[in-house]
């Protein structure tokens, strides 16, 4: 005789769903021209809350275009995408790529970002047709391409 599933007992930890890692990338354009102080406030947010829900990644800024990558379990990052897309400070908010992963690419980072001085003609150059970044004009695995060359080459900072 089959087991009465209302009687089963819970599955034990082995048998349970495991989290699923996700990774997102978006582009947006900023509403306002990005100084130090909404970039600065945008990373101490993310450093601040960010770790308490297992979430890493990094965010780039150049020329009012926002590109940000987000790791983490599936329900932390859809969380934490809605509400940045409710954010003011930015608009045209566009989904890149979002894929299941493996591993994380950017886990040395609550929220990593890039200097300005290393988003360098050359390298922009290399990903698109200009030396602008324009995550909006390739696909996304451009972009990440772009962003897993910058974690390569130690341009992001702000190391956990
Ligand atoms: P608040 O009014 O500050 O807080 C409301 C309540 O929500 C409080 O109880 C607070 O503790 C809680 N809360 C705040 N933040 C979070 C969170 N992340 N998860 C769960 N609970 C929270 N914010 C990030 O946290 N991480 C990022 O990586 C990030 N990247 C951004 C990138 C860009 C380009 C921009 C423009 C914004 C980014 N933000 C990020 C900020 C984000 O858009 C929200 O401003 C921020 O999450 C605060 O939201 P709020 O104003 O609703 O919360």
């Amino acid at each position: 005789m089959s087991p009465d599933p209302i009687k089963s007992p819970t599955p034990p930890e082995s048998r349970r769903k495991p989290t699923m890692l996700v990774r997102l990338v978006y582009a947006s354009r900023a509403a306002e021209p990005v100084g130090a102080e909404v970039m600065n406030a945008i990373l101490r947010h993310s450093r601040q809350h960010n770790p308490a829900h297992g979430i890493t990644g990094v965010l780039c800024c150049s020329g009012g275009v926002f590109l940000q990558a987000l790791e983490g379990s599936r329900a932390a990052v859809n969380r934490l995408y809605a509400r940045i897309v409710a954010d003011a400070r930015h608009r045209e908010i566009e989904l890149l790529a979002y894929e299941s992963i493996v591993e994380r690419r950017f886990a040395g980072w609550a929220m990593g970002q890039v200097p300005l001085s290393r988003l360098n003609p050359a390298l922009l150059l290399k990903y698109s047709a200009s030396a602008a970044l324009d995550p909006f004009g390739v696909p996304g695995a451009v972009s990440l391409a772009l962003l897993d060359e910058l974690a390569a080459t130690a341009s992001i900072v702000g190391q956990l």
